[in-house]
């Protein structure tokens, strides 16, 4: 589903210029669950960001569903991101203004569906996260918990094809990270392909496979052995 070859991505600022990625190759099948793990600046959200199409490399291949996705402009690359990716951020990202049943909506208005049939998938998405009784919220009206559910069920409204998250339990105390945790893999357990980032090995524990960073390097590939199934006992 996704493969990378020799990533190589760079910051400068003023006249120093920082490796962030350097030379990252890997591939994450369809059906996987995986968790991007490593410590604070190893260059984790840059790869996610480029694996969203959300910014851009200095070098290398990006092949997305069978496409060379490594040289878009902005319009081609907003369009396949609304298409095949969902992403979930550490800080939600709602609009304030919108309700909850709005801001479940707002890809679908991106992507030009009418108005009643965006309707029935975001209420859809909203019920697939367990937030049927919020529609009408504002986010500031409901919990940290509840935002990020939101924040799910907007990411899955366009059915996805990859699912990525950075950091997407930062934010949350541990009892509503085990909600949220069951949320994905009930999702993963659907079909859907999940990448996530996080410093929390409690929270790779959910996973099936995890990668390490360090200095802009993948140092490590593993698959989760005892991938945690607490959540479905
Ligand atoms: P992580 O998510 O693992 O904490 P990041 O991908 O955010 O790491 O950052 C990797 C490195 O790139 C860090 O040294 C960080 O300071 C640097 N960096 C990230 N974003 C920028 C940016 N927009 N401009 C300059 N340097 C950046
Ligand atoms: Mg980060």
């Amino acid at each position: 589903m996704i493969s990378i070859k020799n990533i190589v991505k760079t910051y400068t600022t003023g006249d120093e210029t920082l490796v962030a990625l350097d030379n990252v190759s890997l591939e994450i099948m369809a059906g996987e669950f995986t968790a991007i793990m490593g410590p604070s600046g190893s260059g984790k959200s840059t790869l996610m960001n480029i694996l969203g199409l959300l910014d851009r490399f200095d070098s290398g291949t990006y092949i997305l569903n069978g496409q060379n996705v490594s040289d878009l402009n902005d319009k081609e690359s907003a369009k396949i991101r609304n298409k095949e990716i969902g992403f979930i951020f550490q800080s939600f990202n709602l609009m304030p203004r919108m309700s909850v049943l709005e801001n479940v909506e707002l890809p679908l208005v991106y992507a030009g569906v009418k108005s009643k049939e965006r309707k029935e998938r975001a209420l859809k998405a909203l019920e697939r996260v367990g937030l049927s009784d919020r529609v009408k919220h504002k986010p500031n009206e409901i919990s940290g918990g509840q935002k990020q559910r939101v924040a799910i069920a907007r990411a899955i409204v366009n059915n996805p094809s990859v699912l990525m998250a950075d950091e997407p339990t930062g934010n949350l105390d541990s009892k509503t990270t085990v909600d949220i945790m069951r949320i994905f893999q009930e999702l993963n357990a659907e079909g859907t392909t999940i990448l996530m980032i996080t410093h929390e090995s409690e929270v790779s524990l959910y996973t099936k496979r995890i990668l390490t960073f360090n200095d802009g390097a993948l140092v490590d590939d593993q698959p989760q052995k005892s991938v945690y199934k607490g959540a479905f006992a």
